[in-house]
């Protein structure tokens, strides 16, 4: 309770850090453009430390093509 009162620091860093690493190398949701903001893959959502939902869909369905078909098609070999 108290640290989401009284954010530390250190924890405002870590948060900040693993969202630009995240832009960085494109992992999750900044693989793909922002439907909601209009930002392109890798680059960070317009709201401060927020990934629109929109975006967190899209990502979610690109990983759902790309992973869970290729497993179903090499199943049906
Ligand atoms: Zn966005």
């Amino acid at each position: 309770m108290r640290a989401i009162l009284f954010p530390s620091l250190a924890a405002d860093a870590a948060h900040d850090a693993a969202h630009e690493v995240h832009r960085r190398f494109r992992h999750g949701a900044y693989s793909v453009d922002c439907s909601e903001c209009h930002v392109k893959a890798g680059v960070l959502c317009l709201g401060r430390r927020t990934v629109h939902t929109a975006r967190r869909e899209l990502y979610r369905q690109k990983t759902a093509d790309t992973t869970l078909v290729p497993l179903l098609l090499g199943r049906a070999r």
